[in-house]
C-alpha cells in the first residue's frame, strides 16, 4: 500500500512478488503522487497508468524480454469482459458493483488504456505523451482530459472517441477477417468500439508486407513503416482492400495490443 513518503509492503510471500509490488509502489511516486489525479473518481489513471509503468520497467531492468510485458492486463481485461459485471471505468472507486470488476478495471483495464495508446498513435509518441503530461501536470491535479488533450498535441490525431469508449463505455473490440479471395480481402467490424488496424498479410510467394488502416475519427495516422490504406469510417460493418499478389493468410494486430476480445478470428488461411 502507497502513502507518499511512505510505502507498507508485506514483509513475507514470495521474492517476485516483493519485486513486483516494490517497483509498482515506486511507480506510484509519479501516478499519483506528482501527477495528483483524484483517485476516487479516476482511478484508472493511478493504478492503471502506474501498473504499465512498473510492468514496463520491471521488462527492462529485470531483463524478462516479454515482447508484450502487458499481456496479464489483457488476460484480466478479456476475463473481466467475459464475466458480465464489467462497469464503465468512469465509475467511482467505492461504487463498484463487484470488487473484481473495481480491480480489474482500474489495474489491468487502465494498463491497457496506456498500452493501447501506444497502439493507437505509436510507441514513440506514447514516451513523448507521458514525458508532456509529467512536465505540463507535475504538482497538479490532471483529470481525463488533460491527458487526452497532452496525447493530441503530440500525435496530432483526434483521441475523444477512444476516451470516451475506453473509459465511458463497457462497449468492446472485435475485428475479423471475413474472406480472402484471390487477392481481395474484406474484414468486419463485430464489436462496438471501433479501432484503427495493423493488418500482416502473408503472400502465397512467402513474402508479407505489414498494412495500415486508420480510423477516420482520428483524422491523422501513427507514424508508421507500414503502408498506409484508405481510413476506416465507424459507421461500415465491413472494409474490403485489394494486394497486387495473391494472399494466404491475414493477421489482425499482430503486436496483440489492441484489446480484441475474440482473437480467433484476427487470423485466416488460405486452404
Ligand atoms: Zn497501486
Amino acid at each position: 500500500m502507497e502513502y507518499a513518503m511512505c510505502t507498507l509492503i508485506n514483509g513475507e510471500g514470495r521474492f517476485g512478488n516483493l519485486v513486483g509490488t516494490t517497483a509498482h509502489e515506486f511507480a506510484h511516486s509519479w501516478f499519483q503522487f506528482l501527477l495528483a489525479t483524484n483517485e476516487a473518481k479516476h482511478e484508472w489513471m493511478d493504478e492503471g497508468f502506474t501498473s504499465y509503468i512498473s510492468d514496463k520497467a520491471m521488462n527492462d531492468i529485470l531483463q524478462q524480454g516479454k515482447k508484450n510485458p502487458f499481456e496479464d492486463a489483457y488476460r484480466g481485461y478479456n476475463y473481466l469482459v467475459k464475466s458480465g459485471v464489467e462497469e464503465p471505468q468512469t465509475t467511482y472507486a467505492d461504487r463498484y458493483k463487484y470488487n473484481m470488476a473495481y480491480g480489474i478495471s482500474a489495474y489491468s483495464k487502465g494498463e491497457i488504456f496506456l498500452a493501447q495508446l501506444g497502439y493507437i498513435i505509436g510507441e514513440e509518441n506514447l514516451a513523448k505523451t507521458l514525458t508532456k503530461y509529467f512536465e505540463d501536470f507535475k504538482f497538479k491535479h490532471p483529470t481525463p482530459n488533460d491527458f487526452k488533450r497532452t496525447a493530441e498535441k503530440v500525435s496530432g490525431i483526434q483521441l475523444d472517441w477512444y476516451l470516451n469508449y475506453w473509459t465511458q463505455t463497457t462497449n468492446t473490440i472485435d475485428y475479423a477477417i471475413s474472406s480472402i479471395t484471390d487477392t481481395t480481402v474484406v474484414l468486419e467490424n463485430m464489436g462496438s468500439m471501433p479501432m484503427p488496424l495493423d493488418v500482416r498479410v502473408t503472400y502465397t510467394d512467402g513474402t508479407s508486407e505489414d498494412l495500415y488502416i486508420p480510423l477516420r475519427m482520428m483524422l491523422g495516422t501513427k507514424p508508421t513503416s507500414a503502408k498506409v490504406l484508405e481510413s476506416w469510417p465507424w459507421v461500415q460493418p465491413t472494409y474490403t482492400f485489394t494486394t497486387e499478389k495473391n494472399i494466404k493468410s491475414v493477421e489482425i494486430d499482430p503486436s496483440k495490443l489492441m484489446a480484441d476480445i475474440d482473437s480467433s478470428n484476427n487470423m485466416l488461411e488460405v486452404n
